[in-house]
């Protein structure tokens, strides 16, 4: 055990990699966990065929041994591209599940010159023989879900078998639209900037135990007494606090509709998900929104509902974390924010216009022209530390391609001193001062370059600069809106588990 791997693995004549993977102990440790080799497998037939898999899977996933399983994160404030990069990592995994935010997430995805917007379907469903889950965690409007389910059929795409709703998932009603427009319109000036689409009232009815849920709508007797409860409670609060009355009419009689259109896609998401797991499928866990809106560790109160980090990924799905194996982020080569909240990089309004309708920065559901700003390493550090990212894509690198100098955040000054942390108040990050180097620009065309060896020395200089900063490889880049505008960076971890 002593001698160095490479001899060791010619002096015993084993391929090499036979060798590492027999030599690593993660390799028997996660096998004796999961009972794949020699544990008590549910019959002696299936167990040569699970241990194949799972031989597989880990030799797929390497970081830890288990079935391939992927968190992929914003790591900036949404909007970082996620929906191209799922839909690309998609390819080489069986489910691609969601584990938080509601039809307010837009992914878009091109694909067969098709533009997709997905708000609530996970974007693998566009992918065929894939199945897409939409988890616990996610807050459901059924009447968006039944217009996605529209959209599908028309472009021809068959959800059938493959789209599954978790039956614990919190339900979406009109009247947490109309109780969301009346406070963010109490709140004045100091609105949040929410997209009005009753997801953050959905969230407080789930915290404050006033939710309903997906599986309490395919109970008509169960659903009815539920919402006549809720909604009595509910309209003595718009009164006293908004002075307006709620409006609940026609609610029940139009979601007992909408449940016999979802019906079948109930489900018991984490026992699919652990099950498939434990049957050596692979798993791809989609985030939504980014980092930096996270409930928790976002810019507090400029902030989604849910947990947009990668610990959603098992609060959100009921799987454990001792299931996940690796954790991609995805950033811009550049920062956008869409709404109200501190933004510490953000480009005067000239450089903003131009990256703006380079990126073509708007609103994927809202249309709203979003806020650009510079790289912001000091925000990438923290997501990379908050969700303990393996691996990173860098999207939208093409949009930089007409910039003469590129300023990327190093850190911040805060009242005249640098300091090393993120700031946990709102109003303490809207006052640091960025610190920025300055990296030449390359001016060079790299729309839809596929390769990295024909992307220009500067865009390379620039993606080795973020990624000795971070500590953390570069594994993939997106040089333009569809989906074969991708790099993957060879011997990466990235690489590996596609
Ligand atoms: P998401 O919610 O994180 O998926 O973000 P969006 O749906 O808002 O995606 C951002 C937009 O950028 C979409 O219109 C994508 O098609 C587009 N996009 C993604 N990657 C790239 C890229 O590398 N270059 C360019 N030019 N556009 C991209």
């Amino acid at each position: 055990m002593s001698l160095p791997y490479p001899f060791r693995a010619r002096s015993i004549g084993f391929p090499r990699w036979v060798y590492s993977l027999l030599v690593n102990p993660r390799f028997w440790r996660g096998a004796e966990a999961c009972g794949r080799i020699g544990g008590d497998c549910p019959a002696p037939d299936v167990r040569g065929a699970r241990n194949f898999f799972h031989l597989s899977s880990f030799l797929r996933n390497g970081e830890a041994g288990l079935p391939k399983s992927i968190v992929v994160v914003g790591a900036q404030w949404g909007d970082e591209g996620k929906g191209k990069v799922v839909d690309y990592l998609a390819g080489s995994f069986d489910y691609i599940a969601r584990c938080a935010g509601g039809h307010n997430a837009g992914h878009t995805v091109i694909f067969n010159g098709n533009r997709f917007v997905l708000q609530l379907i996970p974007c693998g469903i566009l992918r065929s023989g894939k199945h897409a889950v939409i988890g616990s965690g996610v807050v459901v409007d059924p009447v968006a879900l039944v217009g996605e389910l529209d959209t599908l059929a028309k472009a021809g795409i068959d959800v059938t078998g493959r789209l599954h709703l978790a039956t614990r998932a919190h339900l979406i009603f009109p009247y947490h639209r109309q109780m969301e427009k009346a406070a963010e319109a109490a709140r004045g000036a100091a609105k949040i900037g929410t997209t009005s689409r009753g997801i953050g009232p959905a969230y407080e009815d789930k915290m404050a135990r006033h939710g309903i849920r997906v599986g309490d709508m395919l109970d008509a007797a169960r659903f009815r007494e539920k919402l006549e409860r809720v909604t009595s409670e509910k309209d003595a609060v718009c009164r006293a606090t908004y002075g307006v009355p709620l409006d609940t009419s026609g609610v029940a009689k139009d979601y007992l509709a909408l449940a016999e259109r979802i019906r079948p896609l109930v489900t018991d998401a984490s026992e699919l998900l652990n099950d498939a797991l434990d049957t050596g499928h692979s798993v791809l866990f989609e985030g939504a929104q980014g980092t930096m809106l996270d409930i928790d560790f976002g810019t507090y109160p400029y902030v989604t509902s849910s947990n947009a980090i990668a610990g959603g990924a098992c609060t959100g799905l009921g799987v454990g974390p001792t299931r996940i194996g690796g954790v991609i982020g995805v950033t811009k080569a550049y920062t956008t924010r869409v709404g109200s909240g501190p933004f510490p990089t953000e480009m005067p309004d000239l450089e903003a216009t131009e990256v703006r309708d380079r990126g073509k920065e708007y609103g994927a559901v809202t249309g709203r022209p979003r806020r650009c700003g510079w790289l912001d390493l000091a925000v990438l550090r923290y997501a990379v530390r908050i969700n303990g990212i393996s691996s990173l894509v860098v999207t939208k690198l093409d949009v930089f391609d007409t910039q003469k100098e590129i300023q990327v955040c190093t850190g911040y000054r805060y009242k005249g001193a640098p300091i090393k942390e993120m700031p946990a108040a709102a109003e303490d990050l809207a006052e640091v001062t960025p610190e920025y180097r300055t990296l030449p620009g390359w001016h060079t065309d790299t729309f839809g370059v596929k390769e990295i060896g024909k992307l220009p020395r500067a865009a390379l200089d620039y993606l080795k600069f973020i990624s000795d900063f971070l500590g953390v490889e570069i594994g993939m880049i997106s040089t333009g809106p569809e989906r074969d505008a991708t790099i993957v960076c060879a011997g990466t971890k990235l690489a590996a588990w596609i």
